[in-house]
């Protein structure tokens, strides 16, 4: 496993930050304040076309404000395409009626040891600057007697990439929704991820990845982990 960026091994009772932190400050060093994704009241009051239609008009004039002229046969369009890739795509995870429907199976064959589905490519966006955030997700679980499919672990950690994330919270909120439905506790979730608002902007470093995990259950163990990373090799 590539570790050459930070190793951030979260406890969700340390996650956290203060109210007194200047948003600007919360927004350079990629801090979150909860697990949960912030959402206001009456979220969902629009229907996906209302919505689409308001982004559209906002979009609009984000693009008038910068300058562009929006009678161009190139750009005449984006302002309809953003908004609907925003509500039907890139941040078609803010909506809970997306949140994959997941069968569990029975373990017939009693195999309980260690399922991984390693580099699950994941593209989210970066709540602090709505830039992109690319990376490669690694889940684990050990059955306690129920199963999923596989291709469930990819589409889980994708409803959640849907949405304007903090790579530390989209892990977590991955992991808790695994132990859930898969009603185990033995769950990790490692996500090495490059954010595009530190590689094309701010500090401007194409090579830093950051890494964050979430190790519940038996993945607390040492001796687990290691299996784990053996695997990941
Ligand atoms: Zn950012």
């Amino acid at each position: 496993m590539k570790l050459n960026g930070i190793s951030l091994n979260i406890q969700p009772e340390e996650m956290t930050v203060s109210e007194e932190l200047d948003p600007h400050e919360v927004g350079d060093q990629h801090l979150m304040t909860s697990i949960e994704t912030p959402m206001r009241e009456g979220a969902f009051d629009l229907s996906d076309e209302e919505k689409k239609k308001e982004i559209e008009k906002h979009f609009r004039s984000i693009m008038h404000v910068l300058g562009l002229d929006l009678t161009d046969d190139s750009l005449k369009g984006t302002p309809a395409r953003v908004a609907k890739m925003y509500v039907e795509e890139i941040f078609s995870g803010l909506n809970p009626e997306n949140e994959p429907k997941v069968a569990l199976f029975e373990n017939k064959y009693q195999y309980n040891e260690m399922l991984v589905e390693k580099n699950i490519t994941l593209y989210s966006n970066c709540e602090h600057h709505f830039v992109p955030i690319i990376g490669r997700a690694h889940i684990a679980y050990i059955s306690s007697g129920k199963v999923i499919g596989l291709s469930k672990l990819n589409r889980i950690a994708q409803y959640y990439a849907k949405r304007p994330q903090v790579q530390e919270r989209l892990t977590v909120q991955i992991g808790k929704h695994l132990q859930e439905i898969l009603e185990t506790e033995s769950v990790a979730v490692i996500i090495d991820a490059e954010h595009l608002c530190v590689s094309s902007r701010g500090i401007q470093d194409v090579n830093s990845s950051t890494v964050s995990a979430f190790y519940g259950g038996e993945f607390e163990k040492k001796s687990t982990k290691n299996e784990l990373f053996n695997y990941l090799k």
